[in-house]
């Protein structure tokens, strides 16, 4: 690539190159990228690189700096991309992180390493939906047996997640340039994408003015007039073009001197099929030295042959009652699309059959489920409305409408497995209590766990307020608690009396699920908090009774569509109301120097008594260079103890601690012996504290919005008037508008929303629960209309052939029966 200082390219590559290797920390460059404006383009300029290109380096080293980190590699990614697709002969992207690539249009990131492989004869990282199944045998070939494609090629692409000939029908194109517009070259006009059709007048090679830039230049004229054509470092065109020779151009009309040319087109003979030029024209995803030109020829033959030979994996009548074309269809208009709109009914029904493929298995777990009986728990409605009065306060509307759907669900014979979802603080503990009650009054046992100790012994004294109070329907003895820290003696009683069936609930930790608790007659299991725990341990759970009823808890607020794809197995109760007298947590965006201001704020906080959290997403900063500037709570913590607040007690918490450090820390807030808890996010979870009022919260641009929604949740659950404060990182964050969205807006649900969209699901939920979800490469999970059609089609299916036992469904049958039997049937 010669010598670096006179050549942009390779001074670019080298910079970019340096910042994958520092982290994306926008300094390979003193003083930020954005520092390279004040020159590079001026020296691309001079040359000679194409206006339009320059124009996309300039925009990307301008937004650079602004990028969060992990935006950064795929905005640079995609760069260098456009820069090959100008210089062929550029370096490739270094190999260690090509595999990036494989996004996809519209698709969530790579599935995490660790999950288990959608089926058994398909190779990890393949791009074939997992239930498409049958067909001839040469789609499961190898690519190696097309004749293009030998054992380099190969590696290549199965970078990109392709193994099979049908892996390649599913490399979808990353997205397409329209060259569908023939035009005349008298009208064409500045920065117009447009395919031109002429004749080859003239053809040099030159020099640019540094010598080290060759080009060919080359005159077409195809009688309305003659247009200038320039490919750059492609001296091979040359000796490909001839005078008088027929040829179609496609690209964007850039000016030059005042003259229109057009520079880097897409090209080819007339006489070839209209691969590259003259419709809407494939950009695929690459790596190595897998070029565009090769990849558009390669899928222009193996995409006819091999597309009609695809099995469909929906069965006709779906296909028809929903008006969605076959998939040999869809796949060919998904590389070679006729029109837009084409396009967009080939996306469609891929969306379509993801999410309907979902729905299908919710239902057959569902049904599985169904088809069990349970026990009938009946209970008298005075008798309910009785425990409700005994309670120290009214419930609100959307508890009473949790209550009756449990009711129900309890009498129905069948094992309920509800979902009850709300807010922080909406109150479902209580629903649970009065669930419990039900269960016990008819002498049966119920079990209710919680990830933490702390949480496990704060619901304990709750359960005791609430149900073994004077004329309650319990005694206090009847609710016993089990958690790591029991001491053995009390643990053997524990353990006899809930065989012999004495205690009627038990609440605890993961100390449930050990071998030695044994229920003398477990109906119903209730689990708190339920994305801490894994479908393992939900099932573990359960199998201590026979057939108990489920209900699951949790405060992440997800969006409705999204709560029918992930859970549709289950039933869904929202508490979409919060108990009266709530005040909204008032929220304050700070920059960065204003933190003093808000160290003066939790002082005053805490002359009135009041407790405060102080909270830092790291433990460290040198295990996330990328984010150096991050303040780490190892590094604030003695900062904030010694110089801050030299004066108060603070306690430190961190996921390093051991279970027991931490729950020790925890109870001394709690009970008032620290004025303030500096915490990474791992106090999320439930805890009362209702005296802390305050909550500051660094860096807080590295949470996403659902999650500093729940934290603020922990301050101002005692009824004063609580306040979080935010201080992210930098000033660009502060004035970014997805954290000032907190400070509007207090419903979790629109927040969650917002969440959801800006990071997708597998970000969002985590990716323990997210499983299915990060698969989905097409549906966009706040569609609702679409979640909504593929549930209906997936009830109709159901309905009308339970078994799928039809000929049509065979594809599905054995796809369900490899899920539901391989456990991953667990999807929620
Ligand atoms: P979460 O849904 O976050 O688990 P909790 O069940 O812990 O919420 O309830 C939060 C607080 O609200 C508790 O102190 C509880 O006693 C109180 N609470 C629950 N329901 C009501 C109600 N209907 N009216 C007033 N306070 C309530
Ligand atoms: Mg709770």
């Amino acid at each position: 690539m010669g010598n670096m200082n006179s050549d942009v390219l390779t001074t670019l590559y080298k910079i970019l190159t340096l910042e994958q290797e520092r982290g994306w920390d926008n300094r390979a460059v003193m003083g930020g990228l954005d520092r390279l404006l004040q020159w590079w383009p001026t020296r691309a300029r001079q040359e000679g690189w194409p206006e339009t290109l320059i124009q996309r380096v300039e925009t990307f080293l301008r937004t650079y700096p602004h990028l969060p980190p992990e935006n950064r590699r795929d905005q640079t990614l995609t760069l260098w991309e456009a820069i090959r697709e100008t210089f062929p002969h550029a370096p490739a992207w270094p190999e260690k992180h090509s595999q990036s690539q494989r996004t996809h249009t519209g698709s969530p990131d790579a599935k995490p390493a660790d999950e288990p492989t959608p089926s058994p004869r398909r190779a990890h990282g393949s791009l074939t939906p997992p239930w498409i199944s049958g067909g001839p045998r040469g789609l499961y070939a190898p690519v190696t047996a097309l004749q293009e494609i030998g054992r380099r090629r190969s590696r290549m692409l199965s970078r990109l997640g392709v193994q099979s000939i049908l892996d390649l029908l599913f490399l979808f194109p990353r997205r397409y340039d329209d060259y569908s517009q023939l035009k005349p070259i008298r009208q064409l006009r500045y920065g117009e994408e447009v395919t031109v059709l002429g004749v080859v007048k003239s053809v040099q090679v030159r020099d640019s003015r540094n010598g080290r830039l060759k080009r060919v230049e080359a005159l077409v004229s195809d009688g309305t007039g003659t247009l200038q054509v320039t490919w750059f470092n492609q001296t091979w065109i040359a000796q490909k073009l001839r005078e008088g020779q027929p040829i179609a151009l496609a690209g964007r009309i850039d000016r030059y001197l005042g003259r229109l040319v057009l520079t880097n087109p897409e090209w080819e003979p007339l006489e070839e099929k209209y691969l590259h030029t003259n419709r809407i024209v494939p950009v695929y995803p690459l790596t190595g030295t897998l070029t565009q030109r090769w990849m558009r020829q390669l899928m222009g033959r193996v995409v006819p042959q091999w597309a009609p030979k695809v099995p469909d994996p929906l069965p006709s009548w779906i296909r028809e009652r929903a008006d969605l074309p076959p998939l040999s269809w869809v796949l060919q208009q998904m590389h070679y699309p006729d029109s837009w709109e084409d396009l967009k009914r080939a996306r469609q029904r891929l969306a379509l059959e993801e999410v309907f493929v979902l729905q299908v298995a919710m239902g057959l777990l569902r049904a599985q489920y169904q088809a069990q009986p349970a026990r009938v728990f009946s209970v008298e409605e005075e008798w309910l409305e009785a425990q409700i009065a005994r309670l120290p306060f009214t419930l609100t509307g959307a508890q009473r409408k949790a209550l009756t759907h449990i009711r129900k669900d309890l009498a129905s014979g069948r094992p309920m497995n509800r979902l009850l979802q709300g807010d922080v603080g909406s109150g479902k503990t209580v629903v649970a209590a009065l669930a419990m009650a039900m269960v016990t009054h008819h002498g049966a046992q119920a079990a209710m766990m919680a990830p933490t100790s702390i949480l496990a012994e704060q619901h304990h004294r709750t359960l005791r307020n609430l149900l073994a109070g004077p004329e309650g329907p319990l005694q206090p003895e009847d609710i016993a608690l089990l958690i790591g820290a029991t001491p053995t003696r009390e643990r053997r009683e524990i353990l006899e009396a809930l065989e012999r069936g004495d205690i009627k609930v038990l609440v605890g930790t993961h100390a449930l699920l050990e071998d030695p608790v044994r229920f003398r007659d477990l109906q119903l299991v209730v689990i708190d908090e339920q994305h801490r725990f894994g479908v393992r341990q939900r099932a573990l759970l359960r199998r201590k009774g026979e057939r108990p009823h489920l209900l699951v808890m949790t405060a992440t607020p997800i969006p409705r569509s999204l709560a029918l794809t992930i859970y549709g197995d289950l039933d869904l109760t929202v508490l979409d109301e919060m108990p009266p007298g709530r005040k909204p947590v008032e929220t304050y965006l700070l920059y960065p120097r204003e933190r003093e201001r808000a160290y003066a704020f939790i002082r005053r906080e805490i002359e009135k008594g009041h407790q405060a959290f102080i909270i830092y997403p790291f433990i460290e900063r040198s295990e996330h260079e990328d984010f150096a500037h991050v303040p780490a709570i190892m590094e604030a913590y003695p900062v904030l103890a010694e110089e801050i607040f030299p004066d108060l007690r603070l306690g430190l918490l961190h996921g390093r601690m051991s279970p027991d450090e931490k729950e020790a820390v925890m109870a001394r807030f709690r009970d008032g012996h620290y004025h303030i808890l500096v915490a990474t996010p791992v106090v999320e979870v439930g805890v009362d504290i209702p005296n802390a009022t305050v909550m500051l919260i660094e860096g807080a641009e590295r949470f996403g919005l659902a999650q500093l929604h729940q934290l603020r949740g922990r301050v101002g659950r005692g009824g004063q008037q609580a306040y979080c404060l935010l201080i992210p990182s930098t000033d660009v964050a502060v004035e970014a508008e997805r954290l000032q969205a907190l400070t509007r807006i207090h419903d979790g649900f629109r927040l969650a929303e917002l969440d959801l969209q800006q990071r997708g699901p597998g970000e969002f939920l985590g990716t323990r629960q997210a499983g299915f979800a990060t698969r989905l490469r097409f549906a966009d999970l706040l569609n609702v209309s679409l979640i909504e059609q593929a549930r209906a089609l997936a009830q109709e299916l159901l309905e009308q052939d339970p078994q799928l036992a039809g000929s049509e469904s065979q594809a599905l049958a054995r796809y369900f029966e490899h899920i539901l039997t391989s456990g991953e049937g667990e999807i929620s």
